[in-house]
């Protein structure tokens, strides 16, 4: 068993950026420019924009935090999303979700635009990955891709067996696996709360990736031996004992299923910080493409 270590992996990503931006200063460029737009003070929402923030500032980037109230009003928002749009200093933004209830997450993520949609959620940008054109990939399956990539994992002609289908992890990760390409040509099957027998497909699967935030919900007996077992799920677990309060859990029972896998994600330390790397990758991307 061989751990896949986002952490580092995504560490030698950003020294890699880190380096690709001191060039481009060097060559009389300006730094990419991220912002997020947070809404409200949900505690999960700040971690992930500080964390991003933070990484932005490691790697030399310029970062905006665009902070606005829970209450701001829609039609307020997407004031706030055109000004993004027309400021020419600003490569890329992220709108931290979720947002609010009385906000049609739908129209905000339509406003982006799509040069400066980094986390590519745009219908733009989703229609032309799925088409195998130029665009933003969403970070956390482009995370996973790179770190497949990175531990020269064939995955052609492999059975994938995906749990989840949401716009952000699942349906992209499951696009992007079964495509042509360098990391692709896996046989994929994308499964989701609907599916029976899930354990079935799972047992037979080369590769497995969970994302559907259920702790712990891959057991050991659900995995073939020699198995890929790519981890996405982040749960906050309520524990009185932990200094926050809560412990981060996986959808994997990582103690159980590592001594079977060939390689596997831990939670924490896997898909997480890919994500985060990936972002920082968009957007340079970004100052370069424009
Ligand atoms: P989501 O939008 O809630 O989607 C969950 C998916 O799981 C849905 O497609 C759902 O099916 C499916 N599902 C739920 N219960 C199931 C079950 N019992 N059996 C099979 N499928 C089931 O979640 P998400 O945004 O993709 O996130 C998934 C997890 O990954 C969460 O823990 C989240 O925190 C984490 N995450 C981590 C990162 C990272 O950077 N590591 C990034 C994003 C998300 P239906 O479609 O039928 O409802």
């Amino acid at each position: 068993m061989q751990i896949l270590d986002g952490k580092k992996t995504a560490q030698d990503l950003k020294n890699e950026i880190q380096a690709e931006v001191s060039k481009m200063k060097a060559e009389g460029k300006r730094e990419p420019h991220l912002a997020a737009v947070l809404v409200g003070n949900d505690g999960a929402s700040l971690t992930y924009v500080g964390s991003k923030v933070r990484s932005c500032e490691q790697v030399g980037f310029q970062s905006t935090l665009v902070r606005l109230e829970d209450s701001i009003s829609e039609e307020a928002l997407l004031e706030e999303i055109a000004k993004l749009n027309a400021d020419r200093s600003i490569d890329g933004y992220i709108v931290q979700l979720p947002l609010p209830k009385h906000i049609n997450e739908e129209r905000i993520l339509m406003a982006v635009d799509p040069v400066k949609d980094v986390d590519g959620f745009h219908p733009s940008n989703f229609g032309k990955m799925a088409l195998e054109m130029q665009a933003f990939i969403p970070a956390t399956p482009f995370g996973i891709v790179e770190l497949l990539k990175r531990y020269q994992i064939d995955i052609q002609g492999k059975e994938c067996v995906v749990i989840g289908r949401s716009h952000i992890v699942g349906r992209p990760i499951s696009i992007l696996l079964s495509q042509k390409g360098e990391v692709g040509n896996a046989t994929v099957t994308l499964t989701h709360s609907r599916s029976k027998n899930i354990e079935q497909l799972t047992r037979k699967a080369d590769i497995v990736i969970s994302a559907l935030g259920i702790p712990e919900f891959l057991k050991a007996d659900m995995v073939k031996d020699g198995a890929i077992v790519i981890d996405v799920g982040i749960t906050r677990v309520p524990d009185e004992t932990h200094p926050k309060g809560y412990r981060i859990k996986g959808d994997v029972d990582f103690e159980n299923v590592a001594p079977k896998t060939s390689f596997i994600t831990p939670v924490p330390g896997g898909v997480g910080p890919m994500t985060i790397a990936m972002l920082l990758k968009n957007t340079l991307l970004a100052s370069q493409w424009r």
